[in-house]
């Protein structure tokens, strides 16, 4: 027997949430505070409820995907909404922080709720294809009892663990490479125009060089968790020589009249490893210098 589901915000995420339920067949309740956002999804199949309790009270599961975690509590913790969610499934997969999610899962807990936080990798057009990717995390005993459910949101949904802020600070995670890497290309076209070099070259040179700079960065990763630090045979670079062409970046940049607002806190990091002796360490080292080790 497939569970009824319940889809609370479609907004951009949460329509695609709701059609790629509707798509593998399953019984979809919505519910959207602007209501004509949710109405195009009565012609795919779903149910609109007139009020949160309603679509609550319609369904085994309910996913929650509003902007953040404020709107939720807004939503679930409403006095003739809460008492509703007794022997529910929540499925929060609203953005938010660690700390978020497990505050959420302990206030489940104690209205009777089981939860599994989420964390969603994608955008819209990938919800319930085989490239979707989601992280969730909490308890695993309502993952694995209703995995057929969240393989239908995604190809890639993976419980990556029972603590139900993980998911969230992977994603955090993730997203911080994310945005080195855009900060990086916003870098690289301002030292472009100063240059009068075409960004369609740099998008060219890029396509060759993105192969090692994700080398560098799978390797930073496994040297950091094998607390490798020193150079040694495998070193692919230590940070002097890192060092000496980012002071080229910096000088071009001067010279370029270009922001470096960013640049100046790689500068900062770089030189406390450096004052501290770690000049002719592995880049990795620097992950000392981060804060928690
Ligand atoms: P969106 O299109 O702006 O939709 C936001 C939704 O939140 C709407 O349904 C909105 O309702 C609802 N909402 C906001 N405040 C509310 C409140 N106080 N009470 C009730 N409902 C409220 O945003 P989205 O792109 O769907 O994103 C939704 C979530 O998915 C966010 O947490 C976002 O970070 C996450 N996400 C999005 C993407 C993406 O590519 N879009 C990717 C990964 C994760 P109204 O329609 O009434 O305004």
């Amino acid at each position: 027997m497939k569970p009824s589901m319940s889809v609370l915000g479609t907004g951009r995420m949460g329509s695609a949430l709701a059609r790629a339920l509707l798509q593998a067949g399953y019984r979809t309740t919505v519910w959207n505070r602007t209501r004509e956002k949710a109405e195009p999804l009565t012609a795919l199949g779903a149910t609109l409820a007139p009020t949160v309790r309603q679509a609550i009270d319609a369904s085994e599961i309910v996913i929650v995907n509003v902007s953040d975690y404020a709107a939720t509590a807004a939503l679930l913790r409403a006095n003739d909404v809460a008492p509703g969610l007794a022997g529910k499934l929540i499925v929060e997969l609203t953005s938010g922080t660690p700390e978020g999610a497990r505050e959420t899962s302990g206030w489940a807990a104690t209205h009777g709720a089981q939860y599994i936080d989420g964390a969603i990798l994608a955008t819209p057009d990938f919800i319930g294809t085989d490239a979707g990717t989601i992280l969730l995390s909490g308890a695993l005993e309502p993952f694995t009892a209703n995995e057929t459910v969240f393989r239908a949101l995604g190809g890639n949904v993976q419980h990556i663990g029972t603590e139900p802020g993980r998911a969230n600070a992977l994603d955090s995670a993730l997203l911080a490479l994310m945005w080195g890497a855009l900060f990086g290309g916003l870098h690289a076209i301002a030292v472009c125009r100063a240059e009068d070099i075409d960004v369609g070259e740099l998008g060219r040179q890029w396509k060759a060089t993105a192969p090692v700079v994700e080398g560098l960065v799978a390797d930073l990763i496994k040297r950091t968790g094998a607390g490798r630090f020193a150079s040694d045979a495998e070193t692919l670079s230590s940070i002097s020589p890192h060092y000496g062409a980012f002071q080229h970046l910096k000088d071009l940049m001067e010279a370029g009249s270009i922001d470096r607002t960013v640049v100046d806190g790689y500068d900062a990091i770089f030189s406390r490893a450096i004052a501290s002796g770690h000049l002719h360490d592995d880049f990795a080292a620097l992950s000392q210098f981060m804060g928690k080790a």
